[in-house]
């Protein structure tokens, strides 16, 4: 007898974990379960293939990252009906996904030897006689841990930098969507097919677990703030390093000369699409007296518009529904009013969308993560008290400012590691921008140029290349020649400016 399955739910069946569609239960994926011995193999398998890997150089390796660019163009409507039913998200979504992370993949090709690259310093007087050199040499292994919300993009950005610098990788595709994380180490490996230099291990958090400590040389985990504690925690057992990308509950500022209708079309998009299971997703509005009234009417008229199952697709994890449920059923009774959705909100597999108004501070639909299709709206006096209350929240990924005269003003004030103005999302779309965040949102970058150096280690060289003017660093050294050093710093770094 077959037990019944929740659609969407993983499971195990005799060492395998099988993935299903989340709006069908449909099977997705059929993946070989990794334990300890084959996460350590692949760790090992990677570690071989890192010589050869890093022997193709900056132009071998933009090369062969270049191709694998233009297959996944190429192969982009397959990429996106795969995460369409593994993760249950518009068919369109994936593909804008998909966009980004072709983008990341073409920057990272395209800017690792300018980044990365060997480059001289500049001597100063102070050790004149020495040339300084930094070379930025990559970790090794680096271990890729994934979740399923944006399966294609959140791993590629760390894995697309990561390979540039020239490590190879082993990725931990989420339990959720483990064959999307499959097919791209699959496509990879059909343009690199010499080595195993972008390997994947399947399996449950177990799984992402031993991959920290299988010896990997640094770990990029992208994931719940939750998770990225214990991650870290293990991590710490070898000093392994850590990039931590984590969750969210970012804020869109509307200030009084902005355009409403904009701000309006932008936090409904910023807020729904992906059902909200977005960790850059605005999940709150502060909008100033004077346009809160005109933007709360055009935002309940187009989140209004939106239909389940069409423009929103099932919420992937189905124990996110209670979590929603029990965010809007808090904010609903501590004085919150639902404008759109509201008490019914909750259909499984999805949720329909939700506007709510007057939501206290403290509530957890304010306070926390709800990753599912809502948005508070509340009334501020100003900008001051807009930025205040965003700040207000233990997280720090990213946030937006509609507006004119002020709006960058704005924006540089909130504690965030990503700001988009008079628009949502952007600056995970942009190459060149790193990303990342502050607080419980995590720490490092990955993207741009910050997020290539996060996996290369730098290494620098000083070399003598004659006599020095002031010899003190030896025995040999005089009396005079200290006094000679005194008078030296005092005429170089003596005055106050
Ligand atoms: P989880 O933290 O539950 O899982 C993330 C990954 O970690 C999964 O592959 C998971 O495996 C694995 N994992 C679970 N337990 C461990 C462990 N003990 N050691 C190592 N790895 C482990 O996050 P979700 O997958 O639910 O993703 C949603 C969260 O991700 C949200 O909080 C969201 O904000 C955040 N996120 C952050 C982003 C950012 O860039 N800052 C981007 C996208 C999402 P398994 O799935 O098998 O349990």
């Amino acid at each position: 007898m077959t037990a019944t399955r929740t659609p969407g739910m993983p499971f195990v069946e005799d060492g395998v974990l099988v993935s299903t569609s989340p709006a069908t239960g449909a099977e997705a994926g059929r993946l070989p379960v990794a334990d300890a011995a084959a996460v350590a193999a692949a760790v090992r398998h990677a570690r071989d293939a890192s010589a050869w890997w890093q022997s193709l150089g900056f132009d071998g390796r933009k090369a062969r990252l270049l191709r694998w660019r233009a297959l996944l163009v190429q192969r982009i409507e397959e990429l996106a009906e795969l995460t369409h039913l593994e993760t249950g998200k518009p068919v369109a979504d994936a593909i804008v996904e998909a966009s980004a992370a072709i983008e990341h993949t073409d920057w990272a090709a395209r800017n690792a030897k300018r980044v990365l690259g060997h480059r001289r310093t500049r001597t100063r007087l102070l050790l004149a006689e020495h040339a300084g050199h930094v070379e930025y040499l990559p970790y090794g292994v680096v271990g890729v841990i994934g979740p399923w919300n944006y399966p294609i993009l959140t791993p590629l950005g760390p894995t697309s930098g990561a390979l540039m610098a020239g490590n190879t990788v082993v990725f931990k595709p989420s339990e959720y969507t483990p064959a999307v994380g499959q097919w791209l180490v699959d496509t990879f490996a059909e343009i690199v097919p010499e080595h195993p230099v972008l390997q994947a291990v399947h399996g449950l958090g177990d799984v992402g677990a031993a991959l920290c400590r299988s010896g990997v040389d640094k770990v990029a985990f992208t994931g719940s703030t939750a998770t990225a504690k214990k991650v870290m925690g293990a991590c710490a057992e070898s000093l392994t390093p850590v990039v931590l990308e984590a969750g969210g509950k970012d804020a869109l500022i509307v200030d009084a000369d902005a355009d409403v209708n904009a701000a309006a079309e932008a936090a409904v998009w910023g807020s729904m699409t992906n059902s909200g299971q977005t960790c850059i997703g605005i999940e709150r509005v502060y909008a100033v007296e004077p346009v809160y009234d005109r933007f709360v009417a055009a935002v309940v008229e187009k989140a209004g518009k939106l239909k389940l199952g069409e423009d929103l697709g099932p919420i992937t994890m189905p124990g996110q529904l209670d979590i929603i449920r029990r965010h809007i059923d808090d904010a609903l009774a501590h004085g919150g009013k639902a404008l759109v959705g509201g008490a019914n909100a909750v259909q499984p597999p999805g949720v329909a969308p939700t506007v709510l108004v007057d939501v206290p501070e403290d509530s957890a639909a304010v306070r926390e993560e709800t990753f599912g299709p809502t948005l508070t709206i509340t009334k501020v006096a100003d900008a001051d008290e807009a930025v205040a209350k965003a700040n207000a929240v233990p997280y720090g990924l990213g946030g937006a400012v509609f507006g004119k005269a002020n709006a960058v003003r704005i924006a540089r004030r909130l504690h965030a590691g990503m700001v988009a103005v008079n628009s949502t999302l952007s600056f995970v779309g942009m190459g060149s921008l790193p990303f990342g965040g502050v607080g419980d949102s995590g720490f490092g970058r990955i993207h741009g140029d910050d997020g290539l150096r996060e996996f290369a280690r730098p290494r620098a060289i000083s070399v003598r290349r004659g006599p020095s003017p002031v010899p003190v660093m030896t025995f040999e050294r005089s009396p005079a020649q200290i006094s000679r050093l005194v008078k030296v710093l005092r005429l170089l770094y003596g005055r106050d400016s």
